[in-house]
């Protein structure tokens, strides 16, 4: 559904903001000016659009909960920037976090998978090679990450996830959120592990101050 067409609609079923919460538009012209990729090196080699607070924070929230798929459009944007920005090679593969089957069961969907495909097509406009692998998977399904410290999340993630198939190419992982940094950093270990050269990792936000545990 283009903007235009999901501005009509929301004007017709008076929704609200996911940004702001203004009514009227579920994304307001005040967000789309203020909600721009401003990438970050969160930690060496993780990188993210934008700091995990305030419209942006808000905006993911509701397209997690799967009210707004037009924000598809606007992530891809903020995860496209945020590649650009950590000066990617010429040609590499984007491999998404793999979602739990709770996740897909609520959202109905593979939330990062369904970007990923839309960040290709935007970072080969900038003539870059680009595809996407679902390259690890789960080996079990771990619990809901929010409301875990940060020793707990790190505990619910490791070994969590196997290599489905080696990546010849230089990867790119992609996650929507980094918080601890447990999720990519396990990403990162089955990676390597299988001989895959893992270039960086980017979201579309990350909280700051960061923490400690992107175990190298
Ligand atoms: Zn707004």
């Amino acid at each position: 559904m283009s903007m235009l067409r999901a501005g009509v609609w929301d004007l017709l079923l008076g929704v609200q903001c996911a940004g702001c919460g203004c009514p009227g538009l579920t994304w307001c012209r005040e967000c789309e000016r203020l909600v721009v990729p401003d990438p970050f090196e969160v930690e060496t080699g993780v990188w993210a659009s934008g700091e995990w607070r305030g419209r942006l924070r808000a905006a993911i929230l509701a397209w997690k909960l799967g009210h707004v798929a037009h924000l598809d459009h606007l992530f891809a944007w903020h995860l496209a920037a945020a590649i650009v920005a950590l000066n990617p090679p010429d040609s590499f593969v984007l491999v998404p976090v793999p979602s739990t089957w709770r996740s897909r069961r609520e959202r109905g969907r593979h939330l990062v998978g369904d970007v990923c495909r839309e960040v290709v097509d935007l970072l080969e406009q900038q003539g870059l090679t680009v595809h996407v692998e679902h390259a690890v998977k789960l080996a079990r399904q771990t619990k809901d990450q929010s409301g875990l410290s940060a020793r707990d999340r790190a505990g619910n993630v490791r070994g969590s996830m196997v290599l489905r198939r080696f990546v010849s190419k230089p990867v790119v992982i992609v996650d929507d959120i980094v918080t601890t940094g447990s999720t990519v950093s396990e990403m990162k270990r089955v990676l390597m592990g299988g001989g895959v050269e893992v270039v960086s990792c980017v979201s579309i936000a990350a909280s700051s101050p960061h923490l400690n545990d992107f175990s190298r």
